[in-house]
């Protein structure tokens, strides 16, 4: 996905108007039905081409409450579906080649962690 937001938000809208793709949404929006915050990892780039660092993560004064994920791709089509996704309902990747771009300086051992994108 990219990143993700995890139980801990608190639902205060410090990062919505952050993204500069629009891949958040609010509980009311959530996919997933969570009381939270959510990001669609089929929208979500990891801020690349915009900031170095995810703008949602830097606006969020929760801690830990955003993470690393998997990136979007092809190669991880089975992370993002069914239970293998625990963020969704059988998240499908209709498009096989779909390509979201992501920070590769990021590993996938963290990926994989969900480690938080911001640790102190
Ligand atoms: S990392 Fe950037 S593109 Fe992804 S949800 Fe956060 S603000 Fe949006
Ligand atoms: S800034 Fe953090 S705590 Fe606030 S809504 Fe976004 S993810 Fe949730």
């Amino acid at each position: 996905m990219a990143v993700m937001i995890n139980d801990l938000c608190i639902n205060c809208a410090a990062c919505i108007d952050e993204c500069p793709v629009e891949a958040i949404v609010d509980e009311d929006d959530n996919p997933t039905g969570e009381e939270c915050y959510y990001v669609y990892p089929d929208k979500c780039v990891e801020c690349v081409g915009y900031h170095d660092t995810p703008a949602c993560a830097e606006a969020c004064p929760t801690e830990g409450c955003i993470t690393w994920d998997m990136p979007f791709t092809a190669d991880n089509k089975e992370h993002f579906a069914g239970g293998n996704y625990i963020d969704g309902n059988n998240y499908v990747m209709d498009d096989a080649d779909a390509e979201m771009p992501f920070k590769d300086s990021v590993s996938m051992d963290d990926r994989a962690a969900r480690k938080p994108v911001i640790e102190d």
